[in-house]
């Protein structure tokens, strides 16, 4: 085999299936032969080069749920065997060497690479990463499953564990996308009584299939969320900081508004339910590759699944364009394996 196929792609929306040349793995990484690759929210962000990563212009292989085996180990690279199956999330292995890595917080590294924005992503056959940031997966689940649970999983499952909640405490769920279909049935399995929140009554049926003890409509979720006690957690999944406001109100006394989904627009908060109540605003980013193996462990032992949609490689675009149109159920994956 002389190259590589791969998707690349532009800022201005250009999807183009292109061969690329093999590269051995530097010193400390390895090669990964892609199995299946998941279309996440966030790809937009090296798509569109918002981080200014590279020149404009130029494309980037975009993907950040990676599931594959490893194909050919780097230099010095000690503890993966080739054939090992592995997974990579959005962040592309820590540096080690880095303040925050001193202080073992490898999740705000300041030298790591993220997959399909400053390194290349799964959008492709093959990639090399770090040995930092692989996750050991089983071999018996599927590749289409195990890839959402690399950036979407982890982020639900980490923010939830990281949360003030406990079992037997109300959580609820906002938004019943990629992220909040996967955060029910997480919520679910960690013994929480779980609200699902979504806007008008589509989604009903198939949030209490997937655990949700309550579901509310999010017209009236601070009111709804107030009568079943409030919430400890709300995990807040849409992209929208509007529609997490109001969100704030239906938080129990010392409850948390956990932040995983990214918006473009603020969050408005008034100082009282904060100050009088001890509420808490805090934010959540995906997890370390470690948190990543609890992640797949406890998914694992639950049988949590996510629901995907699998393409192709070359209908990369077309994955895309179905994930950020919303129509997606839920997970758009592109199958890669050769
Ligand atoms: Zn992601
Ligand atoms: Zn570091």
């Amino acid at each position: 085999m002389s190259g590589y196929r791969a998707v690349e792609a532009t800022a201005d929306g250009d999807f183009t299936l292109v061969e690329r040349e093999f590269e051995p793995p530097g010193a400390g990484q390895v090669r990964i032969a892609v199995e299946a690759c998941g279309v996440c929210h966030s790809d937009v962000a090296g798509i569109m080069n918002m981080t200014g990563s590279r020149p404009s212009g130029v494309p980037v292989v975009p993907g950040h749920e990676v599931i594959g085996r490893i194909d050919a180990l780097g230099d010095g690279v000690s503890g993966w065997r080739v054939g090992q199956r592995v997974g990579l999330g959005y962040l592309g292995g820590h540096c080690g060497a880095c303040a925050m890595c001193q202080r073992g917080d490898f999740v705000y590294c300041t030298d790591q690479p993220v997959l399909g924005d400053s390194q290349q992503g799964g959008y492709a056959e093959y990639l090399t990463a770090r040995t930092s940031g692989l996750v050991a997966v089983p071999d018996d689940m599927p590749a289409a499953e195990l890839a959402p649970l690399m950036c979407a999983g982890l982020t639900v499952h980490h923010a939830l564990v990281s949360s003030v909640a406990r079992a037997g405490d109300l959580v609820a769920v906002q938004g019943i996308g990629g992220l909040g279909h996967l955060g029910i049935q997480y919520a679910r399995a960690m013994g929480f009584r779980v609200a699902a929140i979504a806007r008008g009554r589509d989604k009903e049926e198939l949030a209490l299939q997937l655990g949700a003890h309550h579901y509310i409509d999010s017209t009236a979720s601070d009111q709804a969320l107030q009568e079943l006690g409030g919430a400890r957690v709300v995990l807040a999944t849409a992209s929208s900081g509007a529609s997490m406001s109001p969100l704030i109100g239906g938080l129990a006394v010392r409850g948390q508004l956990v932040v995983v989904g990214v918006a473009q627009d603020p969050i408005e908060v008034s100082t009282v339910p904060l100050i009088f109540g001890g509420r808490a605003i805090v934010g959540s980013l995906t997890g370390t590759p470690r948190d990543n193996e609890d992640n797949v462990g406890f998914a694992h032992a639950h049988n949590i699944r996510p629901m995907v949609e699998t393409v192709p490689l070359e209908q990369a675009g077309e994955a895309y364009a179905r994930m950020m149109s919303g129509d997606a159920r839920f997970r758009m994956v592109l199958d890669v394996g050769r």
